[in-house]
């Protein structure tokens, strides 16, 4: 059978551990054993995220996740920030439009990100922002800001700080009490291991205010029926209740082996990926100072087809790669060392990627990226 070994940044690999929880009969959410599950799940999701406020679950992908917090956090025609340095940030402009909200949208130059100062200096010339959106690790480039600088500015002001963090949980340090994230939007399918199918939601005291004066309309993500729910442990609707099962054992999983372990360890793997990248005389898209732990977007010369390395690596050799999105269309692939990605699958990855390099025309030593990898990963 051929292997299908997913590096891609959504969905990510699923370890044979959840493949197993996946596997089980259903059981019925409105009994004992299913609030047991979701009071584990509840304060496993608190630790991970860093908060002792609200986390909602929604039956949703992480798009769900950020729509919540776009139809709950203002009203239509309130002033609000949204940034973009990438495809996902696009997605907070679209969402402000959709909810007819007064979106003020900064452009960042894909390949770094928005600074604290340029946090500070928009919401000087924008006081009045209900909210400012942004996202922690920006898949389409592999760059992420300095949340906890951006965090700081926000905190002190009236404005909430809005965070697509689909990608970035579990892989990305976070600390939202701490540092003052008022909202912060995931989804089961990136760091944390899964299918797509549960939305997360946390919420500060500042947003839960806010979500109780929008008068948005909205029904089923009307995150204060999830409020409510919270006080039975309870979710107001089905909830995709074999992934939320599943969920709470990741949770676990990644807070037994150490969370900060984890993510030291996806760092080395992201060091391990720029440095073999380099020795195959390709590019790491996001600069220096932004670089990611969870994904590195590769430039590719167009000369090599992108598009067709990705296909060959799939469809031939069972390793699945993600293309480049938006401005990198075309022009990029990308490699997820994020949840259940370890690094004998960064290696599998990079002798493929070697392999069909060679095969597409590229001039380098054959074992360069191998050699690279290996030395950042054992040193
Ligand atoms: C995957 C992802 C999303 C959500 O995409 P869905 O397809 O709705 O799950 C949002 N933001 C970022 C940064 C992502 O990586």
């Amino acid at each position: 059978m051929k292997r299908n070994l997913l590096l891609t940044p959504g969905p990510s690999k699923v370890p044979v551990e959840l493949c197993e929880v996946l596997g089980r009969p259903i059981i019925h959410h409105r009994t004992p054993q299913f609030q047991q599950v979701l009071k584990e799940l509840f304060e496993g999701l608190k630790k991970l995220i860093g908060t002792t406020s609200d986390v909602y679950l929604l039956a949703s992908s992480g798009t769900g996740a950020m729509e919540a917090a776009v139809a709950n956090i203002a009203s239509p025609g309130d002033k609000v920030i949204t940034v973009e340095y990438g495809k996902f940030g696009e997605r907070w402009a679209a969402l402000a439009k959709a909810y007819k909200l007064n979106a003020v949208t900064l452009k960042i130059e894909w390949g770094r990100t928005i600074t604290p100062d340029e946090v500070k200096a928009a919401l000087t010339e924008h006081p009045d922002a209900k909210a400012i959106f942004i996202t922690q690790c920006e898949t389409s480039t592999s760059a992420t800001p300095d949340l906890k600088g951006i965090a700081a500015v926000t905190r002190a002001t009236a404005t909430a700080l809005v965070v697509d963090a689909v990608s970035a949980l579990g892989t990305e340090p976070i600390s939202m009490d701490e540092w003052g994230v008022d909202v912060v939007c995931s989804g089961s399918h990136k760091g944390l291991m899964l299918p797509p199918g549960v939305g997360i939601v946390a919420a500060s005291a500042k947003a839960i205010a806010l979500f109780e004066t929008s008068s948005n309309v909205r029904f089923y993500f009307d995150l204060r029926k999830c409020r409510k729910a919270l006080a039975d442990t309870d979710t107001p609707f089905t909830p995709a209740i074999g992934i939320v099962i599943a969920l709470n054992e990741a949770v676990k999983m990644l807070l037994a082996a150490g969370i900060e372990k984890k993510q030291a360890y996806y760092l080395k793997m992201a060091q391990a990926v720029w440095a073999a990248v380099e020795a195959i005389g390709l590019k790491v898209y996001a600069q220096p100072d932004y670089r990611s732990r969870g994904l590195t977007a590769i430039v590719i010369p167009e000369a090599l087809n992108p598009k067709k390395i990705v296909k060959i690596m799939r469809d031939t050799h069972g390793i699945t790669f993600a293309g480049g999105q938006g401005d990198l269309d075309g022009k990029a692939i990308r490699i997820a060392h994020m949840g259940a990605v370890d690094e004998y699958d960064i290696l599998t990855g990079l002798a493929c990627l070697e392999k069909v390099l060679k095969e597409a025309g590229h001039k380098f030593e054959l074992g360069a990226s191998l050699a690279a990898a290996q030395k950042v990963l054992n040193a």
